[in-house]
C-alpha cells in the first residue's frame, strides 16, 4: 500500500527512512474529534474544578520546587489520548506538556499517522516537574493518579497511547520493561479503554534506530483506534 505525499514528509520529519513504505498502512482521513460527545455545562465545571484543584495542589513535595504545574493541552472531545511521564524543565517553564525537541518529535509521529496536535488530549502522568528530570516516585504518582484519572473519564477516549518506560508502567501497573509491553493491546484500569505503549521521543532522539518500532506502534495504535469507530 503506498504512502501518501504528506505521510511521507511527516515520516522523514521524524527521521524514518522511507523504505519503511511496505510497512506502511494508508493514511485516510478517520474522525479523531468526537463532535458528538456529550459537552454540557457540568462538564465545562468539571474541568475548571479540576484545573483549578491541580494548580492549588500541593499534595506532594513536588509543588515546592515547580514553577507551575502541567495540566495538559488538547481538545477536550478528543478521541485521542497522549500521556507521558512529568515536566521536564521546558514544560515546568511553558504550562504545557511535550514542548520543545520531544514535543516536535511527537508532533511530526502523530502527524504521520494523520493527527494533528490540537485534534488529541496530552497529559502526562505527574502534573509537576521531577527536580534534574529524576524518575517520579511511587508516592508521587499515588498522589496525583486521581487527577489523571479524572481527565481520563472526562474525555472518554477511544484510545490511550502511552509514550515512554514511566507513563506506561504506571497507568498499566506493571514492572514489564518497555520493550516487551509494545506490539500489544492493554486496557486502562476498569474502563475497556485500549492503551498502546511506545517510546518517549527524548528517548527516540538518543536512540533514532528505535524510530522504526515507534512507527509500528503508532500504526497499530491507528488500527486499534478505526476498529473503535
Ligand atoms: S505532582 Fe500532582 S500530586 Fe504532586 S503536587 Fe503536583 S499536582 Fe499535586
Amino acid at each position: 500500500m503506498r504512502m501518501d505525499k504528506a505521510q511521507r514528509y511527516y515520516l522523514q520529519r521524524m527521521g524514518i527512512d522511507v523504505y519503511l513504505e511496505r510497512d506502511a498502512v494508508s493514511v485516510q482521513p478517520v474522525p479523531v474529534v468526537a463532535v458528538d460527545k456529550h459537552v454540557t455545562a457540568d462538564t465545562e465545571a468539571a474541568w475548571e474544578v479540576l484545573r483549578n484543584e491541580v494548580a492549588q495542589c500541593i499534595k506532594c513535595e513536588l509543588h515546592k520546587s515547580r514553577t507551575q504545574t502541567v495540566f495538559g493541552v488538547g481538545n477536550q472531545q478528543a478521541n485521542w489520548l497522549i500521556i507521558g511521564e512529568a515536566p521536564g524543565a521546558e514544560e515546568d517553564r511553558q504550562g504545557e506538556p511535550f514542548v520543545g525537541r520531544a514535543g516536535k518529535l511527537l508532533n511530526a509521529m502523530l502527524q504521520a499517522v494523520g493527527l494533528q496536535r490540537d485534534e488529541v488530549y496530552i497529559a502526562n502522568i505527574l502534573k509537576c516537574r521531577p527536580p534534574n528530570n529524576r524518575d517520579p516516585r511511587p508516592d508521587e504518582v499515588s498522589a496525583c493518579r486521581n487527577y489523571l484519572r479524572r481527565q481520563i473519564d472526562l474525555i472518554q477516549p477511544h484510545i490511550i497511547l502511552a509514550v515512554g518506560r514511566v507513563a506506561a508502567q504506571n497507568l498499566l501497573q506493571t514492572e514489564t520493561p518497555i520493550g516487551r509491553m509494545r506490539g500489544q493491546r492493554y486496557s486502562y484500569a476498569d474502563t475497556g479503554i485500549p492503551v498502546v505503549v511506545t517510546y518517549h521521543p527524548a528517548y527516540l532522539l538518543r536512540s533514532p534506530r528505535e524510530k522504526r518500532k515507534a512507527w509500528q506502534d503508532l500504526q497499530l495504535a491507528m488500527q486499534i483506534y478505526k476498529e473503535s469507530l
